[in-house]
């Protein structure tokens, strides 16, 4: 059933980090999918710090296909890249998409009939993860675990950015007011009727991926503990269960000294077990500390990102400030 207008325009989020190789050939193309779909749409490409003169390509490109450009200060990451482009789509849809091709085009007419029928959210689900290590393979399957225990929202392990939103759930996304932002749970945390749509990832058509072991785990670890309070619940509980244990252990060296008269040798005991508990507390004061770094960063109300330049040559913008035009006079 088709409940949607006819006519709707599409914004396109592109986030750009060092994507030279790809850029010359993923903008037309992506223009090209997008022109089969609706009249309207735009592409916002986010150019997030890039050194490898991806900024320069898209500037070359953006009257041609009509680039709503956005070039930040420095690297701000990812999550922060397509918050901004998410912050000035226009579009009745919003669909986010990676520059490298890995997230196939072809997918995009798919998510649109979906949307189409009533959903409101077209998620891509990849389907396996045959090219990744099998420690990187358990070592995500654990994170999903561990995340997925200690929050109130469910955040399906495969889905990733490459996904559809209407623009309900683009405005539930804008008002959340947060910095340590982990994308991934914000779609899920804000809800809508979502749907899932089956994807093979493609190999990266140029250049190298921007997440190595190092950035994939601080993101994780972010979205962990923005997500999550699982970690300091676990604490709280293997802190009781030692106090207890400590507790059953004393009454029992009490009752050999008292009733049966036995000298406690234990220095070897009290050594290792100091040890022991050291370590035990200064991981709970590190788990607390990764919290206390969250709120710190919220606190301080820095933005997500600082934008350096922008060129808007969107046919949306055109269209969007005639109206507004029109608005005024009527
Ligand atoms: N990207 C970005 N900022 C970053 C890192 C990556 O905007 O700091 C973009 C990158 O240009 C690409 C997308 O995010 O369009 C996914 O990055 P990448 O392909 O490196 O990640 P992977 O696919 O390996 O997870
Ligand atoms: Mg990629």
């Amino acid at each position: 059933m088709d409940v949607r207008p006819h006519d709707f325009s599409i914004s396109c989020v592109v986030p750009v980090h060092n994507e030279a190789a790809n850029i010359p050939a993923f903008i037309p193309a992506l223009h090209a999918a997008l022109a089969g779909l609706s009249r309207r749409f735009e592409i916002i490409a986010v150019n997030d710090g890039s050194t490898d003169g991806s900024g320069t390509l898209l500037r070359e490109l953006a009257s041609r296909y009509g680039l709503c450009l956005i070039d930040f200060s420095r690297n701000f990451g990812k999550e922060a890249a397509l918050t901004a482009g998410i912050d000035c789509a226009r579009g009745d849809v919003v669909i986010l998409i990676d520059a490298d091709f890995q997230h196939p085009l072809e997918l995009l007419p798919v998510m649109i009939g979906k949307w189409r029928e009533g959903h409101d959210m077209v998620y891509g689900l990849r389907n396996g993860r045959d090219g990744e290590s099998w420690l990187r393979r358990h070592a995500t399957a654990f994170f999903y675990y561990l995340i997925n225990r200690g929050s109130s929202v469910d955040i399906p392990m495969n889905a990733g950015d490459f996904r559809l939103m209407d623009r309900c759930v683009v405005e539930a996304l804008k008002a959340l007011p947060e910095r340590t932002r982990f994308m991934k749970g914000l779609y899920a945390w804000v809800g809508f009727d979502s749907v899932a749509v089956p994807f093979h990832v493609q190999e990266r058509q140029g250049g190298t991926s921007s997440f190595g072991l190092a950035s994939l785990t601080r993101l994780a670890l972010t979205g962990l503990f923005s997500f999550s309070d699982l970690p300091l619940r676990i604490w709280s509980t293997l802190g009781f269960l030692v106090a207890f244990g400590a507790l059953l252990h004393g009454l029992w060296l009490l009752e050999e000294v008292w009733l049966d008269g036995v000298k406690v040798p234990g220095w070897a005991t009290l050594a290792v077990s100091l040890m022991f508990f050291s370590g035990v507390q200064l991981i709970s004061v590190g788990i607390l500390g990764e919290y206390l770094a969250r709120v710190f960063s919220e606190v301080k109300q820095r933005p997500n990102y600082i934008v350096a330049r922008r060129e808007d040559r969107s046919p949306l913008a055109v269209q969007k400030e005639a109206e507004a035009r029109l608005q005024r006079r009527a």
